[in-house]
């Protein structure tokens, strides 16, 4: 199924009727994290809401660099967040299927990269159950002909891309379906506290109206911008945002996601997405998650990092550069941004700060998105006093229940499918190819003629010149006449047409007929047509003479 969004979603809005809205789970966050803890909750019964300050998926989550980790790029330095990409990767293939690319993944070992590190590389992955294939360099070469001649090592893992708004667009489709309330468009700009009980949000929807949601417990998924939804609360969350920047050219320069095989560095991954390729990332603290700025020196690094993975990558036609800000967050951060780990972390702040009803959920990856909302809605259940399992993991995401990864031509398969139906063939009487053939499907072996009465084939004002050409190359194509049926059946219909057209030779209609004689004739030579079992016609054919 193409693109999540259209498919029966009615987006909420609130009744402005002053009374606060009540549920049990109020979401604050349209990511992949908010969706996911959105869709979780409705499924495990809870009356749920969440509230976007934008539209779905316009914070990091419409922003990022379209990898579903395999975990292979964490397997050494960071072996949690491993763990957690892979069997996130699995359970995604099995219930987002429709929103997966199956590209495989690649960690090759270029000139400037250390070629001992693979070796630290394949240990990783085996000991955080990250499948990895040791291939000769010839066999990746010949997979991915653009790639670096110069690479030295090439390791295969089960990385992939992921279509970050469909994911989003169906996980929204399945919580409403379970009864959430999905309210893009609705900026919390308060927290609503009664002692040290968090109770609900003031949120402002487009039209600048407030609307009061109040709530049993407060989940706050809003990403890079959590510590400012928590100090509304007076809550405390240091995150520390990490901007990355990405390229995209014009080309899918490779079929599969390459990495480089090193520790996480800048530039080092490059993504086949759709019809692109994207280059990426960066990783540079950054004080404001709304405010920063692409430098021209971080996009000539990409660029540059691009050329050692595929050769003549600067000579392609950069389409656009684009960024995005990490959710990074670890209590007591290190100071490179690069450090802080890609795991997740649900904060109770009853425990951390003494304010109950609201818990943080922060940290991780697009491909944990899932893992991160079972987390916190486990912990919804504990601030609820009740038990109710999760089944995420199991139950596939509406398009998806099915079981097929997205492929690159299914856009194009879908389109052809029907393309040719609507093909005209007579554009006098506007007769689909569709029609003709379903006409044509009717009988055992269909004439011209009788198809021009049954929809007018060659009825109009060209007389059969301009389709009736058409129309016996199509019953030939779809087997309804042999070649020489083919051609008999044309010369058929011509004859038959040239008794009518005759005795009416002058002025404009002897013009037409010229036309059509130069067609037949003249481009169609349809008086040397092969008719199987006779001489090659000699002057019967119809029409006035060459
Ligand atoms: C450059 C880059 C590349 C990346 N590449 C990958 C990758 O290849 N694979 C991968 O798995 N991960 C990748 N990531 C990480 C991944 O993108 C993020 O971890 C993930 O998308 C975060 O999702 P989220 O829902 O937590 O945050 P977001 O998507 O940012 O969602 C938070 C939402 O909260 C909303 N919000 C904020 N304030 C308010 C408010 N007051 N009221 C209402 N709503 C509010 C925001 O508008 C936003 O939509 C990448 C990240 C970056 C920056």
């Amino acid at each position: 199924m193409e693109e999540g969004r259209d498919q029966n979603v009615r987006l909420g809005r609130l009744a402005a009727t002053g009374a606060a809205v009540e549920c049990e789970v109020l979401v604050i966050g349209g990511g992949s994290t908010g969706v996911g803890v959105a869709r979780d909750a409705a499924m495990r019964g809870f009356s749920t809401i969440l509230v976007e300050r934008g539209d779905l998926a316009t914070g990091t989550t419409g922003r990022f660099h379209g990898l579903l980790h395999s975990g292979g790029r964490y397997a050494v330095k960071d072996p949690q967040a491993a763990r957690e990409c892979i069997a996130e990767n699995m359970v995604l293939r099995r219930i987002a299927a429709d929103c997966i690319e199956d590209t495989g993944g690649l960690f090759v070992t270029t000139p400037i990269d250390d070629p001992d590190y693979a070796d630290r590389f394949i240990a990783g992955c085996q000991e955080t159950g990250i499948p990895v294939e040791e291939i000769p360099v010839a066999e990746a070469l010949r997979r991915e002909p653009r790639l670096n001649p110069r690479i030295s090592r090439a390791l295969v893992v089960p990385d992939a891309t992921v279509d970050a708004w469909k994911t989003v667009w169906t996980c929204a489709r399945s919580a409403m379906e379970h009864g959430a309330k999905i309210l893009p468009y609705h900026e919390v700009i308060d927290v609503i506290r009664d002692g040290d009980q968090v109770t609900g949000v003031i949120a402002r929807d487009q039209d600048g109206t407030d609307v009061q949601i109040r709530a049993q417990v407060t989940v706050n998924a809003s990403g890079a911008w959590a510590g400012r939804i928590a100090a509304m609360a007076d809550c405390k969350v240091q995150i520390s945002p990490g901007k990355g920047i990405m390229i995209a050219t014009n080309h899918r320069l490779v079929q599969t996601v390459v990495n480089r095989c090193v520790l996480p560095a800048d530039g080092d991954i490059l993504v086949p997405i759709r019809t692109v390729s994207v280059i990426g990332t960066t990783d540079i603290t950054v004080e404001d998650p709304d405010d920063w700025a692409i430098t021209r020196a971080e996009i000539n690094q990409m660029l540059e990092a691009g050329e050692n993975l595929v050769p003549g990558f600067t000579s392609s036609r950069a389409l656009r550069v684009w960024g995005g800000v990490r959710p990074l967050f670890q209590d007591h951060a290190p100071a490179e941004s690069r450090d802080v780990t890609r795991s997740h972390a649900v904060l109770d702040h009853r425990a951390r700060d003494g304010v109950g009803g609201i818990l943080t959920i922060t940290g991780g990856k697009f491909c944990t998105f899932r893992l991160m909302a079972q987390d916190a809605v486990d912990a919804a259940c504990q601030v609820l006093g009740v038990t109710r399992p999760c089944r995420t993991a199991e139950e596939p995401l509406p398009d998806s229940q099915e079981r097929h990864f997205y492929q690159l031509g299914s856009r194009l398969a879908e389109r052809e499918r029907t393309l040719l139906d609507e093909q005209l063939i007579c554009e006098c009487e506007l007769v689909r190819r569709g029609r003709l053939e379903d006409e044509a499907a009717r009988r055992p072996k269909p004439s011209l003629d009788d198809l021009r009465r049954a929809v007018r084939l060659g009825m109009g004002p060209c007389q059969g010149g301009f389709c009736m050409y058409r129309a016996t190359g199509i019953l030939h194509q779809t087997k309804h006449l042999s070649g020489a049926e083919a051609d008999r059946a044309l010369l058929a219909f011509l004859e038959e047409r040239w008794k009518g057209y005759y005795p009416l030779l002058h002025g404009d209609q002897l013009r037409q007929a010229w036309l059509d004689n130069w067609i037949f004739q003249g481009v169609l030579d349809v008086q040397h047509l092969p008719l199987a079992g006779q001489p090659r016609q000699q002057e019967t054919a119809p029409g006035p003479a060459t």
